[in-house]
């Protein structure tokens, strides 16, 4: 073998073809998905990233939050890459750009210097601060360190510095964005509380989704009923800005006064009931209203339930452009369903998506095969375990709990689907077993736009059963004969 010089390479290690080739065949045997899913001190590519990219995504979310991490540079530069690729807008972002002698001698230096650098250089309103893992191992002590910051002058003592733990070796992003929110809200909201004050707004809080359409989506729907509201966590604009030739630090996000005052609202709903667990809870103790945790309204059962909850919470009939919308959303299912009833589907994601994602499923007549979660619990279990028997295409589809995208290949080359639905992280599995893949969830790296078409509501049944019926059929076109190559499909 040569090298592009032409020169010579010769390798340490030979593995003779033949071996290659019997290697390849084995790895799709039951024979190896058994020992696959034996295997338990390894994770191979796991379905979710780690807890700080979520934190990261709050910080985004509201404005002039500069997101900072306590820790090192390395991992910065993940979250901020792994967002930036998904969405194609900047994260800025900055790091304190822990090092070895800040692992032997604590980060408290690195953190002052990185919040005077910070704060002095880019003029933020918040500053965000979440840690890595590295100085979640030595235990750096982060409420002491921001003290001492405001203490010594570093940043102003009223300038909001929420922070939140988010050790990377538990949980997983959807953690960290639950931990951030709630140490922003609770930063912004302390003393606001006003006795008999109502905003009469509704608090919404989209839980970790990295569609920006699904945010313009609740506004949309909520503006429809003519509902006031704030979006807590808003990454619209933070995500989607327009290109105007200028570049914007700080796009959109939620307000901060509006944060601050949502403690006053008439009603807050999360729809992602298990990427907010502890922010609900807290905001259930705390905040004045309703307070509503229901499934994200993806499909036509769980948009009504969340349409109907809104009518309900603000005694408003449901607006007839909303109905309308919703019978439009039907006719396109009706339309379409005969591609996709019947069919199999393997599934992975948070567990607020796999919820979406089943239920849609189910209601297209498909079958959810194999739903993958590679965090979750006996919660998220059940709660699926569920969904699957109201249905009779729920019948025999299996749930895998805490496993991974090389456990998900194992599946789709033994006991195979005719599609999966996932983040792009899927594409390798799907190709070996050679099912398309439909991008749904974070992170899209290898498709342009996605997050900017609504996957919840009926706008988003609509989008659904457009992408997957139409690759359906283009399948048919691209492998049938030529006398059933048709005009009508
Ligand atoms: S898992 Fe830990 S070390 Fe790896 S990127 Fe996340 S914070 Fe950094």
């Amino acid at each position: 073998m040569s090298n592009l010089l032409g020169l010579e390479v010769k390798k340490i290690v030979a593995t003779p073809p033949e071996e290659v080739e019997r290697v390849k065949e084995w790895i799709n045997t039951e024979e190896y998905k058994e020992k696959n899913f034996a295997r338990q001190a390894l994770v191979i590519n796991p379905a979710h990233a780690c807890q700080p990219l979520g934190a990261q995504l709050v910080a985004h979310a509201f404005e002039g939050s500069l997101p900072f991490v306590h820790g090192s540079q390395g991992c910065a530069s993940y979250y901020r890459s792994t967002l930036n690729r998904h969405f194609r807008e900047p994260a800025p972002g900055v790091s304190d750009a822990m090092t070895e002698d800040g692992a032997v001698f604590g980060g408290q230096n690195n953190l002052h210097e990185g919040l005077e650098n910070a704060y002095t250089i880019y003029k933020p309103k918040m500053i965000s601060i979440f840690t890595s893992c590295m100085p979640e191992v030595i235990g750096d002590d982060l409420t002491a360190f921001i003290k001492n910051a405001k203490q010594k002058g570093c940043v102003p003592k009223d300038l909001p510095t929420p922070y939140a733990n988010t050790p990377s070796f538990n949980g997983t992003h959807i953690h960290g964005y639950d931990s951030m929110l709630l140490s922003i809200l609770q930063t912004l909201t302390e003393g606001k509380q006003v006795e008999g004050r109502c905003t009469g707004k509704l608090n919404l809080i989209a839980g970790f989704d990295c569609n920006t359409g699904d945010y313009r989506e609740y506004k949309r729907i909520l503006k429809e009923f003519g509902v006031p509201n704030t979006i807590l966590a808003d990454i619209s604009d933070a995500f989607d800005s327009p290109c105007d030739g200028s570049y914007h630090t700080y796009a959109g996000g939620t307000k901060l006064d509006d944060a601050a005052d949502s403690i006053n609202g008439k009603a807050t709903i999360t729809l992602g009931p298990y990427a907010t667990p502890k922010t609900f809870a807290w905001i259930k103790d705390t905040y004045s209203g309703k307070h509503v945790s229901m499934p994200m309204p993806m499909g036509i059962e769980k948009t009504d339930a969340f349409i109907m909850k809104v009518a309900e919470l603000f005694g408003k009939e449901v607006p007839a452009s909303l109905k309308n919308e919703r019978g439009r959303a039907v006719d396109a299912v009706t339309d379409s369903h005969q591609y996709m009833h019947g069919k199999k589907f393997a599934v992975y994601g948070d567990p607020d998506f796999l919820l979406g994602y089943v239920s849609f499923l189910l209601e297209m007549g498909a079958r959810p095969h194999h739903i993958l979660c590679s965090r979750g619990n006996k919660k998220i279990e059940k709660e699926l375990q569920a969904l699957l028997d109201t249905s009779m295409y729920g019948e025999g589809c299996k749930i895998h709990m805490n496993k991974d995208l090389w456990h998900l290949r194992s599946l789709l080359v033994t006991d195979p689907v005719d599609a999966v639905i996932g983040d792009s992280h899927g594409k390798f599995a799907a190709r070996d077993a050679n099912v398309p893949l439909f991008r749904f969830g974070f992170p899209i790296f290898d498709r342009v736009n996605k997050h900017r078409y609504p996957l919840i509501g009926y706008q988003g049944v609509v989008n659904m059963v457009t992408e997957i019926c139409n690759k359906f059929i283009d399948i048919k076109d691209e492998t049938c004969e030529d006398r059933q190559f048709e005009l009508m499909r």
